[in-house]
């Protein structure tokens, strides 16, 4: 029985749209099973909206979401999504690792050296050091994988003001087809078998691709069904992660 859960939203506490508490409501509006709130928290992150949250802060997020979702009967789980540095290692206080009940680490950025064209999307040196990266956190700790296959850190790589969200899903696509392949994925299913960690069902860009989650499923590598919602009507947004589970008959990542 696939559960119906959203692993992966964000709330006002980082860059997401609806409070904590708005986020809450909407899953208990939908039914859901259980959702994890999974802002970002990555002192790293050259984005000034995320690196500045202050520990205690996330800290006290967190008993608030708890108690909110304890007077409306939903089941919360807290967490947070981070990038970790080029070998797979997450950078944050035992403290924050210690209150985590789920940790998603997603690719956000990549140490590199060289420099970067704008428009210039297939730059063999950059993605392949993005595919060692990954590698190394799927080895390293954090529970879920998040979106290996899309949103990208091609940030630098656009030319400004001449791609939309559709855009650049597309161009995510046509880096995995040329960069990811069966070869790359084949060494990242052995590295996810040692370490455990499970890899995520990214409902908002409908990835990995098919071919890839049906790699997953014959290794028994666990997946986590995610909406990445940052609006709120987004949350709760699974019914492909959910199909993907029943389809290719995945065991789901459940806490
Ligand atoms: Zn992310
Ligand atoms: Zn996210």
């Amino acid at each position: 029985m696939v559960k119906r859960v959203d692993y992966h939203i964000h709330t006002t506490f980082s860059d997401g749209e609806g409070s904590y508490k708005e986020v809450i409501d909407r899953a208990r509006e939908l039914n859901l099973e259980s959702i994890a709130i999974t802002d970002h928290f990555d002192p790293y992150d050259p984005n000034p909206s995320i690196n500045n949250i202050r520990e205690m802060d996330l800290i006290e997020h967190f008993s608030m979401i708890k108690e909110y979702a304890c007077k409306k009967g939903q089941r919360v789980i807290c967490g947070i999504e981070t990038c970790t540095d080029f070998y797979g290692k997450i950078r944050l206080s035992d403290r924050v690792i210690k209150n985590c009940e789920i940790i998603i680490t997603s690719p956000h950025y990549i140490e590199y050296g060289g420099s970067i064209i704008p428009g210039k999307y297939y730059d063999d040196k950059f993605w392949t050091a993005y595919k060692n990266k990954v590698i190394n956190m799927a080895k390293g700790s954090g529970n879920i994988l998040g979106h290996m296959e899309s949103y990208l850190p091609y940030g630098s790589m656009l030319v400004p003001n001449t791609t939309t969200f559709e855009g650049r899903i597309r161009l995510a696509q046509k880096i995995a087809n040329r960069y990811f392949d069966e070869k790359y994925i084949d060494e990242l299913i052995d590295t996810l078998r040692f370490s455990n960690k499970a890899i995520e069902l990214h409902c908002m860009t409908k990835s990995p691709r098919d071919w890839v989650i049906d790699k997953l499923s014959q290794n028994n590598i666990p997946m986590s069904i995610g909406s990445d919602a940052h609006a709120l009507d987004a949350v709760g947004m699974i019914d492909w992660g959910i199909e993907k589970i029943k389809g290719h008959k995945c065991i789901q990542y459940s806490i």
